[in-house]
């Protein structure tokens, strides 16, 4: 497993556009009508190095199975990056919280850089950025942050979950890149995608 540069530019690149997005879909809270006055995430303490390495570790335990180190830092990295959407919290607006943690945001993110990066390993990719929404809930289940808008923005309740759902996130996750990256080493080995 070596780490070329076109591998750095991948994950580089394909974490600044996330990034971008999850901020960016944060804002969108703004408009929704059950949008609530938002506590500031640095006073409240949520960005410390605890959480950061523990999304890390989180993703990348479940993009293991894609056998591949761009995918499997990328894992890692994107689990981090969707508490981008800290950013509505940031500017003292009224808003709703962890508006990344919910199924449309997978969907958004997957399809739009899937078609960016459409020239590379997509299946994994896809499979990567979709799966990124489980292992980071996982991991804030697991350290005891138990409501998420799943639903937003068509219902933008928080909905709770017991403390031992996370196991079942992170399942999910390994799950669906295990069968995806199988998917793709056969499809690849019939040569019909091609990796940049
Ligand atoms: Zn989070």
């Amino acid at each position: 497993m070596r780490l070329e540069k076109k591998d750095i530019l991948l994950i580089i690149s394909v974490s600044l556009i996330y990034c971008s997005l999850s901020a960016g879909f944060s804002l969108i809270s703004t408009v929704l009508p059950d949008k609530t006055a938002l506590a500031n995430p640095i006073e409240r303490g949520s960005l410390n190095i605890k959480e950061i390495t523990g999304h890390f570790l989180w993703g990348v335990v479940a993009a293991t199975v894609t056998l591949q180190i761009r995918y499997i830092l990328l894992g890692g990295t994107l689990a981090v990056l969707i508490d981008s959407d800290h950013l509505v919290g940031l500017l003292h607006v009224e808003g709703l919280p962890r508006m990344s943690h919910s199924i449309a945001f997978a969907i958004i993110a997957t399809t739009i850089l899937v078609i960016i990066f459409r020239k590379s390993d997509y299946y994994r990719l896809g499979a990567i950025i979709a799966t990124s929404v489980l292992t980071h809930i996982s991991y804030d289940a697991f350290d005891g942050e138990f409501g998420f808008p799943i639903f937003t923005p068509f219902m933008n309740k928080i909905i709770q979950f017991p403390k031992a759902d996370w196991i079942l996130f992170e399942i999910a996750a390994i799950s669906i890149l295990g069968i995806v990256s199988f998917a793709s080493t056969r499809k690849r080995s019939e040569g019909k995608v091609v990796s940049i």
